[in-house]
Formats: structure tokens, sequence, C-alpha cells
């Protein structure tokens, strides 16, 4: 996967370059480049903001410069008429543009897991101020990236899928901490990045609307502490069993709204007792609290 990301401080990026993904880039599983939005600007104070038309506190990042720049990263244009499916049925190359944005939908495990196999090019826009001006997302759906080495207004142009996401209800003071979160949900799931892919498969929001069971190791009592004596007794059924009533436990308790996502018919007798046992009932479509 080729991930392209513009930014006013592309050094945020650097973390991107340690563990499991500094890696990943490493073995050729994905490749990241940054670009300095001011590298597009043309007056000599690098001005990337103006005042809201309208008025109103705070700035907001200019079209043409967001433009001028998007239109050289997204028109690399050796992969312009790829847009059809690949041997595993992923669309190649076209870009996903996706710009960090509080005002948009959540981005989920399901968004990630989406994005891990839809697209092998992503590219990420992070705003600064209040945000980018609105025309730059629409322009992009609608007109789309460049389809020559002409970058102008004129030149021939293919509309490019265009996503907004937030990643949490609260504001960051720029998209790049969303980009880097993004970043890291979506390439964790390419094949071959994690050394034993089982490590994702039963993760909390993976295969089912629920919460990790508690984990732990060694030593197995530690300060006075001591880990269930089930998970030491060596009987994987019942390990299994006290894994998963712990899943649905802690998921009742933190999460309800994710339970009540659980389909009833899916569920297998031992959980319908323990929901019962939790307080819920299991006799229609969803689990619901009784
Ligand atoms: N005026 C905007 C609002 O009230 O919705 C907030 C702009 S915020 C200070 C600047 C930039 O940070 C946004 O353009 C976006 O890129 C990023 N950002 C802030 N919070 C975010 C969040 N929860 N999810 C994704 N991006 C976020």
């Amino acid at each position: 996967m080729r991930i392209d990301i513009v930014s006013v401080f592309p050094d945020y990026f650097r973390v991107l370059n340690l563990g499991l993904l500094g890696k990943a880039q490493k073995r050729g599983i994905v490749s990241i480049a940054t670009y300095d939005l001011r590298d597009w600007t043309h007056d000599i104070h690098h001005s990337v903001d103006d005042t809201p038309v309208g008025g109103g506190a705070g700035m907001v990042m200019k079209p043409e410069i967001w433009a001028e720049c998007l239109d050289e990263v997204l028109g690399d244009n050796e992969d312009a008429n790829a847009s059809t499916a690949d041997a595993s049925g992923s669309t190649v190359d076209v870009p996903i543009l996706i710009f960090p944005n509080p005002s948009a939908p959540l981005f989920t495990q399901e968004t990630a897991t989406e994005l891990s196999c839809s697209s092998r090019r992503l590219v990420f826009g992070c705003g600064r101020y209040e945000g980018i001006d609105a025309r730059v997302p629409e322009y992009y759906r609608t007109v789309g990236r460049p389809l020559t080495a002409d970058h102008g207004e004129n030149a021939p142009r293919q509309p490019i899928e265009v996503r907004e996401y937030s990643i949490g209800d609260y504001v960051l003071n720029g998209g790049e901490v969303a980009a880097c979160a993004m970043i890291e949900a979506i390439t964790r799931l390419l094949p071959g990045f994690m050394g034993n892919p089982d490590s994702i498969v039963k993760e909390s929001y993976t295969s089912e609307p629920l919460l990790e069971y508690p984990q732990y190791t060694r030593p197995t009592t530690w300060r006075g502490l001591a880990v269930p004596e089930i998970l030491m007794s060596g009987d994987h059924g019942r390990v299994d069993r006290f894994r998963r009533d712990q899943s649905l436990a802690k998921t009742a308790v933190i999460r309800p709204d994710l339970l009540g996502q659980l389909e009833c018919a899916k569920l297998s007798k031992q959980d319908r007792k323990t929901l019962i046992a939790l307080g819920w009932t299991v006799n229609g479509q969803h689990p619901r609290k009784a």
C-alpha cells in the first residue's frame, strides 16, 4: 500500500517509522511519503490560511494551495486508468483521498478493515486552524485529479473517492494525530504486516461488536494480585468459555451499545445464559437490557 500525507507539519509523521509500521515499511508492505503544504505557497510568508468568508474567529486553509499540492500528489498518472479490480478483488492504485475532520462520520474498525483492502493507495490531507475550505473535498469528489502532466484547471480529470472521517467526539489542533491513528489501524490489517496474523482476529471490535477479555502474563501472582485460576487449568474449552464470558460482561458494562448490536440468532446457548445472567434479554433480533 502507498500512503501520501499532506500537512504543514510533515515531521509529525516520523512516529510512523517506529515499531511494526517502521518494519512494514522496510519490508515493502507499505510505503509512506509526506509533503509540506507550504512548499506549494507562492508568497514570502508561505501562508496557507485566510480569514473565514462571512466572518468569525480563526483562519481557514486556502483552497488554491491545497489544490496545487493535491493535483501534484494525486496526479501520479502511471495508474490513471487502473480502476479495475486486481486478483484479490481490490480496486488498485486509484487513490482514495481522506480528510480527517471532527465533523464527519466516525472512523471505526470496520472502516479500517474496508480501507485496508479497497485501494492500494491512500492520500491524507491534514487540516489545521478552522479546517480546509469545504470546496476542496467537493472538487476532488466531483471534478477529480488531473490525468495528464498538465495539472491546470482545464486538464482532463478523473473524479476520485473522497472520504472525511472523525476519530472521536473531540477537537484536536490538526489532522496529523488523526491521520496517524487511521494509518496505524489500516496498515496493521495488511497481509504480512503482523508476524502472527491470528493476533488481529480476536481483537476488540474485530469479528464481533465486543470488547476483548482482560489479558494477563507472568508472574501469575503480582503484588498480591493473582490471575484467574482457570487460565492456568490447561483446559482450553473452559479457558475459551471464561474469556468469552469476560468479554460479554466487560462489554455490557463499558459499551452496552455494542452488545445491542450482536445478532441473537448467532449466540450460543451459553452466550445466551451469560447475557441473561447479566440482565439482558435475548429473544429479539438483538440483545436488549432487560
Ligand atoms: N473548526 C473545526 C470544527 O469545529 O469542527 C475544528 C478544526 S480543528 C481545530 C483543525 C483540524 O484538526 C481539522 O481540520 C481536522 O483535520 C483535525 N481534527 C480535529 N479534530 C479531529 C477529530 N476528532 N477527528 C479528525 N480530525 C480532527
